[in-house]
């Protein structure tokens, strides 16, 4: 009995905690507030770079490459933002964009604007449209609150939906966990949570269009997709492509919104 009305209290939480996100429209499940995550965030972040070997951006073309495109990319999600009516939810923000060494075909975005590329990466975009297209997927996840969907699950089925002061107070290492596995950040990454069906297909739309808006030819996202599929041949895939068994249905979504994200793309350089 006693447990009923704890379950009972819980999904009435949840209920309560569930808002329709203003750019999708889809109903998510929050129970964790833009301004905690930032905060952890940064934390785990610094963290991150402190254990791992981050390529110097002034002394290497590639580590430039990433800061730049990243750049673009975070000045094109803002204008996006801004011309739906919704600049306050990148309320915050303050964007980096660190290439790490690591042979892992890997990136992932933190709220906040908290962003690695491992170097393993490189091979496989070729060319700065293609890893503007990865950026804009991992980005995506980040700013339609899919990490923060995730963590609120994560704490309602391991921490018992605990506030998440609480949960970092009580369990740091189990509510750190929780965290770098909503945001995908990781060395294994086959143990990681993959996100959900409709959260990947948002992230596949909006990526095109926060490429294209950033002056990235959206169109160099399939190419990309098609030698990904090639190249992670044996091995564990990266984040963008767990959850998607078939590549050739992913192929069909992306086609599917490429013309809604060509309307947002204008090559660099053109007025
Ligand atoms: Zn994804």
């Amino acid at each position: 009995m006693v447990r009923r009305i704890i379950a009972l209290f819980f999904i009435a939480a949840a209920l309560v905690a569930c808002s329709t996100n203003a750019i999708t429209g889809r109903n998510q499940l929050k129970l964790v507030s833009e301004q905690e995550l930032q905060s952890m965030a940064t934390t785990e972040y610094q963290q991150f770079l402190s254990e791992n070997k981050v390529v110097n951006a002034s002394q290497d073309r590639d580590a430039e490459m990433v800061r730049r495109i990243g750049t673009r990319i975070a000045n094109g999600i803002k204008q996006y933002f801004a011309s739906k009516g919704q600049a306050d939810a990148l309320k915050g923000y303050q964007w980096q964009f660190n290439l790490i060494s690591n042979n892992a075909a890997n990136a992932w975005a933190m709220p906040g604007g908290k962003v690695v590329v491992y170097t393993g990466l490189l091979p496989i975009t070729q060319n700065e449209a293609a890893l503007a297209a990865v950026l804009g997927h991992e980005i995506a996840h980040a700013v339609l609150a899919h990490g923060n969907e995730r963590m609120s699950q994560g704490l309602v089925q391991q921490l018992g939906g605990t506030a998440l002061s609480v949960a970092l107070a009580n369990k740091p290492a189990a509510t750190q966990n929780i965290f770098m596995q909503a945001y995908g950040v990781g060395s294994q990454v086959g143990a990681l949570l993959p996100f959900g069906r409709k959260q990947e297909l948002e992230a596949d739309r909006y990526g095109l269009i926060f490429a294209a808006i950033s002056g990235y030819n959206p169109r160099e996202a399939i190419a990309l997709w098609q030698r990904m599929e090639q190249m992670s041949g044996g091995q564990k895939p990266p984040e963008f492509l767990s959850t998607h068994p078939s590549e050739g249905r992913r192929i069909e979504q992306l086609q599917k919104y490429m013309d809604e994200a060509l309307q947002y793309y204008k090559p660099v350089g053109s007025k």
